[in-house]
């Protein structure tokens, strides 16, 4: 089965992007036909003032990426601007999209409160048509998201059964797969997001990595070391779980019995954070200078992307009897 998944280029990714989405596109570059889209267009729908570092930022990305373990040359990688037909697409899937599908989004209405926007542009309420097309674009039948992108493949299923119904069967519906793990929690508790200013960064060495673990949220009630605490609404525990699973039903036990104090816990999960990202740091500094051969990888993957991407939009100028 072809899946599609795309993260948006606003800078530095955190923790937060590897366990929610990158370890799962890793696990599942053997499993599926991978297309994974570096979507500078969706960028644009919530930075559109400057978008002087966003070469750069996409670059940057597709390094991190590389350090990563996703293989360029297994899966299709590429940068969605590259390809024109997401944007030709977009455009027809508009036209069948009726307005209140949009307005009742609710990851839309938590994007603009999150980024406290005082209204959303056409081009942002246009999102999740956007990504509709990116996904029937390739007849990817599978989608993987976070809960929270889980209302936009509904979305989608929907343009892609109305476009069906209304000219002729061109589209799969695609499927959404829930990713196992979700996102972590931020150093405050809420989303972690850089523009929340409570992310933990891949790059970051482990100095400045500690005070930010230091930070994380803990069970409010557990005041002194030896009182027992509740895991189970705890930041540091729920990292803990992600990143090194084998002995944290011990750190559980020892939690609720009062055997275990939360700095000694923090000062735990640092060193677990540090040794986890460790093979990242040196594979990233090994693809230090080598942003040409990337740039090469990336043009690649669009020309296979866009062989795809044709001759679907030869079917869809054909099924809405577009000259072509
Ligand atoms: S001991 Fe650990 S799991 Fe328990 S509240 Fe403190 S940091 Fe959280």
């Amino acid at each position: 089965m072809r899946l599609l998944s795309g993260m948006r280029p606003t800078g530095r990714l955190h923790i937060g992007h590897l366990v929610g989405a990158l370890n799962n596109w890793l696990s599942m570059q053997s499993e599926y036909d991978c297309f994974f889209m570096a979507a500078d267009w969706h960028a644009l729908t919530t930075s559109y003032t400057d978008t002087s570092k966003l070469p750069e930022d996409i670059m940057e990305m597709a390094l991190d990426w590389r350090a990563l373990g996703i293989d360029f040359t297994r899966s299709t990688v590429f940068v969605q601007s590259d390809v024109k037909e997401h944007a030709e697409l977009y455009l027809l899937f508009g036209m069948i999209t009726p307005m209140p599908w949009l307005e009742r989004d609710p990851t839309l209405k938590n994007m603009i409160e999150d980024m406290h926007l005082r209204g959303a542009n056409y081009g942002l309420m246009g999102y999740p048509v956007l990504q509709a097309a990116d996904i029937a674009l390739y007849k990817a039948g599978a989608v993987p998201v976070g809960i929270d992108q889980a209302p936009h493949i509904e979305l989608a299923r929907e343009i892609v059964r109305a476009f069906n119904h209304r000219f002729s069967i061109v589209f799969p519906e695609p499927k959404a797969l829930l990713a196992p793990t979700p996102r972590l929690p931020g150093t405050d508790g809420r989303k972690m997001s850089k523009s929340l200013d409570n992310a933990i960064f891949l790059d970051e060495t482990p100095e400045d990595m500690k005070p930010k673990v230091t930070q994380l949220i803990t069970d409010p009630g557990k005041i002194h070391a030896t009182d027992p605490g509740d895991p189970d609404i705890c930041s540091v525990q729920y990292y803990h779980k992600a990143l090194r699973p084998e002995d944290a039903p011990q750190a559980d036990t020892d939690c609720r019995a009062g055997r275990l104090g939360c700095v000694k816990h923090k000062g735990y999960l640092a060193e677990i954070l540090s040794s986890y990202l460790s093979p990242f740091r040196e594979a990233r500094a090994a693809l230090r200078g080598r942003e040409g051969e990337t740039r090469e990888l990336l043009k690649a993957g669009a020309e296979a992307a866009g062989r795809v991407a044709a001759e679907t939009m030869e079917e869809v100028r054909k099924a809405v009897n577009l000259p072509f």
